[in-house]
């Protein structure tokens, strides 16, 4: 130590860190294999200890009182659900009323001289993005829980693979740098997105470097399947991709580039949750570092498994902030625990099915713009975009779903009412739809930027 300032490794006792969060590849020897009763006793202790450090966070301590919620009173996984849960929308009353960092970290950018720290915002293109301090500790285990989805998906030490996602103020691009870099040996082009290095560009280094994965949205690897073509380069005999931990279309992902793509799920201020195995029967929860449950999106209330509701995350690991009970409104479902055909007992989840928050209520009915996404992009001549916005118009509530065809625009008013009747056919209650060319919806949807586009707006209160 000199002068106070501790480096990495002084901040960070790594042999201590692999042992409790282990890395790839020993991961899957031990601790993915442990028995029910092995997990949920990593996970109770490691619970007690967390709930003991947020109740000194301020964020949680006034919201425990208030509801009478001790921490000490914490003695079994269930008791868990006794602890009120939170949304983003305290998290951003907490940074208007502490700027710019919120009440809710622990951290403080002067605690950096003890341990090296990095600052990250959700989403990079709203004004109103959550910051988050990660400490060294932070940074480390993250990157061991990316590290293990980024091996789920196929890729190896010693692979060189292309990080074409943009090096911003988000978190996403530095997490899968330094799951690659650090605790997966692979060699990483940090090519960035194509406005940094063209898409010609990131073709001619993925083929000369022989890269394994090219890190990046569904849509744009596709994107350079296309440009791939474009220079005479076959996407899947010529530049041999054997990974593809891509979100986005997984039937056109395989069968453009030939490798399997598993689904997996995370969010900005906990890192990698869950990814899918071989088994494809959901998706493995990293048990050691988090507990999820699954809540009404209205009513808060706890739901069965197989039942869709909304995510409710409680992270185990972090020293820079704690998450706990986090409603991150992300829907998806739980599966009950039972072994998987990989052998492993860890919970299983489903995919991301879209968000809570953005339910909106029609004419009575329950409606989510995911869901009419789903409808409306089955249909053989609409593409995989859709936009859904919620307006107001004479008192009442109207949605109108925004899709894109490549048809020719002869075709889009027949195409409208078509989707139109299958809308009120599915759902029993009626929705405008409008047909655009390609392309059409990228500023909306940020389809290009944003690792999960967006889909629906709320236009009413405007
Ligand atoms: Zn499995």
């Amino acid at each position: 130590m000199s002068q106070g300032i501790r480096r990495p490794h002084e901040a960070v006792d790594y042999e201590y860190l692999t042992r409790a969060y282990p890395p790839p590849p020993e991961y899957f020897e031990k601790a993915y294999l442990e028995t029910p009763e092995e997990i949920e006793a990593c996970q109770l202790a490691r619970l007690k200890e967390r709930a003991l450090t947020a109740y000194s966070i301020p964020f949680h301590r006034k919201r425990w009182d208030a509801e009478g919620f001790d921490p000490r009173s914490l003695e079994s996984l269930e008791d868990l659900w006794r602890a009120p849960f939170y949304t983003v929308d305290d998290i951003r009353k907490s940074i208007e009323e502490h700027p710019p960092l919120g009440d809710y970290q622990v951290a403080r950018p002067e605690d950096a001289r003890r341990e090296p720290m990095r600052l990250y915002m959700s989403g990079g293109t709203t004004g109103n993005s959550r910051p988050t301090l990660y400490t060294q500790w932070d940074r480390e285990v993250g990157a061991v829980l990316t590290a293990r989805a980024l091996y789920m998906q196929g890729i190896r030490p010693g692979d060189t693979v292309l990080n074409a996602w943009s090096y911003s103020t988000h978190n996403g691009a530095f997490s899968f740098d330094e799951a690659l870099h650090r605790w997966l040996n692979c060699v990483i082009l940090t090519t960035s997105t194509g406005t940094v290095t063209s898409s010609r560009r990131q073709i001619e280094l993925a083929l000369q470097y022989g890269a394994k994965a090219i890190l990046t949205t569904g849509d744009y690897l596709l994107r350079l399947a296309d440009v791939a073509q474009e220079m005479g380069v076959d996407p899947k005999n010529d530049l041999k991709l054997c990974a593809l931990p891509n979100i986005g279309d997984r039937e056109l992902l395989e069968a453009t580039f030939g490798a399997p793509n598993y689904a997996s799920y995370g969010f900005h201020e906990v890192q990698w949750v869950a990814s899918e195995c071989p088994a494809r029967q959901g998706l493995h929860i990293f048990e050691d570092a988090f507990i999820v449950q699954v809540v009404h999106p209205e009513t808060g209330e706890r739901l069965p498994d197989g039942e869709l509701g909304a995510l409710v995350v409680t992270e185990l690991y972090k020293t820079g902030s704690a998450q706990f009970r986090y409603n991150i409104m992300d829907l998806a479902y739980l599966m009950p625990r039972e072994r998987c055909a990989c052998g492993s007992w860890l919970r299983r989840m489903g995919p991301f099915s879209g968000r809570g928050d953005n339910m909106v209520k029609l004419r009575g009915v329950n409606v989510w713009p995911e869901a009419l996404g789903e409808i409306v992009t089955l249909h053989e001549r609409v593409s995989d975009d859709y936009f859904v916005r919620a307006i107001r118009s004479e008192n009442h509530d109207e949605m109108i779903v925004a899709v894109t065809s490549s048809a020719p625009s002869s075709e889009f008013e027949g195409l409208r009412s078509e989707l139109e009747s299958l809308l009120k056919e599915k759902i029993g209650v009626r929705f405008e739809v409008e047909v655009h060319p390609l392309g059409a919806l990228d500023a909306l949807t940020e389809i290009h930027s944003s690792p999960k586009p967006k889909r629906f707006r709320d236009e009413r209160g405007e």
